[in-house]
């Protein structure tokens, strides 16, 4: 698999596998022993490593750290019941990574360089994959730029490193959401369709203020009249309005999730009508008010497909059905888990076998 990537592998001596408690795994906090590596120097890519899991020396004039050229992608690894590993549509992911360094000004890698470094990586650490339902291994490749310069300039060298650790369930509960009209996550002609580290950091004030007021995320709505839904956290925002599944369309305010492709996928496949257009709060509320929106949730690689029981607008909280009863997306997620967990044939060749 990694016979045209050549990567120095360094095992470590200490692994802290046995020492982890797989039942109790808050997400984003549990690393495997191992890590990748490479550097960009003088124009290229080299210095393929995977090498124990650790800190990595930096001066504190890079660029990533004033400047924000930094972003990021998010992948799971799977473990099927026959102990096989897959890895869900990193293609995909490839592609967006590109798509986020060109933004950044920063250097594009190879699609099957992004893939096989992955690979490589969840193939070392598989052992570190739960078997458990609902749960997978967090894959986080990401690249930052590494000139030890003060300059508001494109840096010359970069880093490209992975990381991977177990995870279960991200959110417990289905989610009280608040559409947020003042502060704005992405402007026409902004980053929101990179995963620029930056777009993360300016979203924390708005979310912790929602989490004060009780609710436990946010729906973004556009940056120009607050009249329009984006996306819902870090996660793209989904609905089933009179049958249909409407979702904002992905344009550059917009994440283009995999989970949000492989949905409309599914739903397209079953034969339910899909319009990936403007999606008005006006339509939502009405929708909630009137019972037609029968289906409401976000769509991401951490958060799989989270439930939203409410929707607060303006002060007022209009409850939905009970996320139980919800045929749709009750669906996507049991056809999801089936694919991704090896149970149901892959006919659409969206697992990457490790
Ligand atoms: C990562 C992310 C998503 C979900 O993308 P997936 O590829 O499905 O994981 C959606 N919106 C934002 C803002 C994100 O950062």
């Amino acid at each position: 698999m990694t016979d045209t990537l050549d990567i120095k592998i360094t095992k470590t001596q200490h692994s802290r596998l046995a020492e982890t408690d797989f039942n109790t795994l808050p997400f984003g906090k549990v690393f495997s022993d191992h890590m990748f590596v490479a550097d960009y120097i003088d124009g290229e890519w080299k210095n393929f490593e995977i090498l124990p899991y650790g800190p990595i020396l930096m001066s504190p004039a890079i660029s990533a750290l004033h400047y924000g050229q930094s972003f990021f992608e998010g992948i799971k690894a799977y473990k099927h019941a026959d102990g096989k590993v897959s890895i869900f549509r990193p293609d995909k992911n490839a592609i967006r990574f590109n798509k986020s360094a060109e933004r950044l000004c920063m250097p594009t890698l190879p699609e099957e360089v992004f893939v096989q470094s992955i690979a490589a990586l969840v193939d070392i650490d598989r052992e570190w994959i739960p078997g458990k339902a609902n749960h997978a291994l967090y894959i986080r490749p990401f690249m930052f730029a590494t000139d030890p310069f003060l300059g508001v300039n494109p840096s010359a060298t970069y880093k490209f490193v992975v990381i991977v650790g177990p995870v279960g369930p991200y959110f417990s509960k289905p989610l009280r959401v608040k559409i947020e009209t003042h502060y704005t996550r992405a402007a026409e002609g902004g980053m929101g369709f990179a995963k620029a580290a930056g777009n993360y950091g300016s979203s924390m004030l708005p979310a912790r203020k929602a989490a004060e007021e009780g609710f436990d995320q946010l729906i973004w709505t556009d940056a120009k009249e607050h009249k329009y839904i984006e996306e819902m956290g870090a996660a793209n925002a989904m609905f089933l309005l009179d049958g249909t599944l409407i979702t904002a369309e992905a344009k550059d305010t917009i994440l283009d999730g995999v989970t949000r492709d492989t949905v409309i996928a599914l739903a397209k496949s079953w034969g339910i009508p899909v319009e990936e257009r403007k999606v008005s709060v006006a339509e939502l509320i009405e929708g909630a008010k009137n019972g037609k929106l029968t289906d409401a949730f976000g769509a991401g690689t951490a958060a799989t497909i989270a439930s939203v029981a409410s929707i607060s607008f303006e002060g007022e909280e209009y409850f939905l059905s009970d996320p139980q009863t919800r045929e749709f997306s009750k669906k996507v997620l049991s056809t999801l888990d089936d694919i991704k967990y090896g149970r149901a044939e892959d006919t659409n060749g969206w697992n990457y076998i490790v």
